[in-house]
């Protein structure tokens, strides 16, 4: 193809991937945030009815609610009628997704090397995994597990320094919530530590000797887009409900272990919606197939999903408040990791199973790796912010986000290492 005719398809790719006719995008202008404070177990009924209506949608059950600003005055009117104290946390929605959407520059020629600091599409990731293993052709395998709904290729990037059939695995997914995008932006740049510093870091090197990491960058391709094509508040998949207008499955409800139970909604058009039955999700189905049949072949010690926002290391159980037996060990990789975190700029998180410190939710991506798979080491983290800016976490925080929580994560790779059996 003419270098000409090349040039102008690149051009009218970008202009389509960039939004310029953007205005198919759902606006969020006025839409406001509030967080809710000083809660207790009385207000719980009324935060429960909050959570089941339709006007409003939590960000952060039961800490963040968004309203519209044609609801605004209904919302303040019942939380004022039941003792809820509240602030503004977030403004005007619409103004941080200006500045997310513009601070990305596809003006750059197609050439240009990856910029870390910013967030990507779908399909720029989807490259950077390409060209990631080409460039790295002694550390990294590159395979596809399967294709999303809409058929987006779920690419996993294999880094690891020999290819011995037994060495540990470790599983590292972002991603599976769309609008979550400090995810795969944190996970990318990590994972390009991990290859630029083999051979220098004594602590890398040991590491990508000894185990293999398997790293899904968006485990909801779909969805993921559509944050950037249609409506960046996105969080489910994009499939198609029966029997309903809405679209698309909480992923992190759909797993099969403990599917349907407290926390994840039957209904299509709840956020949290767990989906028509465990793996309806081909996206959850791929990488469960996946990890079952490499299991056989390499221990999976570690499964690591990770997530945005309100600074969190998570361990089981999700489905029940109820310890499991390793829940002195799960504490003690935590603490580890939240110290670390903290040595590099303060940051502070919180740690603990997820139905203590978040909400009981059931078959999410923990439960199904420590429960069904009995990986021992089976995690979750929320990563910046505390609220903020919630999902719309600015471009300027993802590489301090992203060193921090490396810090974080090489502690428990490194205990990992040092415990292994
Ligand atoms: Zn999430």
């Amino acid at each position: 193809m003419g270098y000409q005719l090349q040039h102008l398809l690149d051009f009218s790719v970008i202009l389509c991937t960039a939004g310029i006719v953007c205005c198919h995008r759902v606006r969020f202008d006025g839409f406001q945030v509030l967080r809710l404070t000083a809660l207790n177990y009385q207000h719980e009924p009324f935060l429960i009815d909050l959570l089941r209506s339709e006007k409003f949608e939590f960000w952060d059950y039961p800490n963040d609610v968004m309203t519209s600003p044609e609801n605004k005055e209904e919302l303040v009117q019942l939380l004022l009628a039941n003792d809820v104290l509240f602030y503004v946390l977030i403004e005007d929605i619409q103004q941080l997704i200006d500045a997310q959407y513009h601070a990305t520059s596809f003006a750059k020629p197609a050439e240009s090397k990856f910029d870390y600091s910013r967030y990507h599409t779908y399909y720029e990731i989807d490259r950077w995994i390409q060209d990631t293993a080409a460039e790295y052709p002694q550390l990294t395998k590159v395979f596809s597990i399967g294709h999303s709904y809409e058929q987006r290729i779920m690419r996993v990037l294999k880094v690891g320094s020999s290819w011995q059939e037994t060495k540990p695995a470790l599983w590292i997914q972002s991603g599976i919530h769309a609008r979550e995008w400090i995810s795969p932006a944190t996970n990318i740049w990590m994972t390009n530590q991990l290859l630029k510093r083999y051979g220098n870091d004594q602590e890398i090197t040991d590491l990508l000797d000894t185990f293999d990491f398997y790293i899904l960058l968006i485990t909801n391709p779909d969805g993921y887009e559509f944050t950037w094509t249609n409506n960046r508040l996105w969080r489910k998949t994009r499939s198609r409900n029966y029997n309903s207008t809405c679209y698309g499955t909480d992923a992190n409800r759909n797993w099969p272990y403990q599917w349907g139970g407290i926390g994840a909604s039957p209904y299509p058009c709840s956020e949290t919606y767990r989906g028509q039955h465990p793996l309806s999700e081909i996206e959850v189905a791929n990488v469960v197939d996946f990890i079952t049949k490499q299991g056989k072949i390499q221990d999976f010690v570690l499964i690591m999903d990770i997530h945005s926002y309100s600074q969190m290391w998570l361990n089981p159980w999700g489905h029940t408040k109820k310890h499991p037996d390793d829940y002195e060990t799960h504490m003690d990789v935590g603490q580890l990791f939240v110290d670390a975190v903290f040595s590099s700029y303060g940051t502070e998180y919180r740690y603990g199973p997820i139905s203590d410190l978040l909400y009981i939710a059931s078959g999410c991506t923990v439960d199904w790796g420590y429960g069904e798979m009995n990986i021992l080491h089976s995690y979750s983290i929320e990563l910046r912010d505390t609220g903020n800016y919630g999902f719309l976490l600015p471009k300027d925080q993802i590489i301090p986000t992203a060193v921090e929580t490396f810090r974080g994560m090489l502690a428990v790779w490194t205990y990992l290492k040092d415990n292994l059996l």
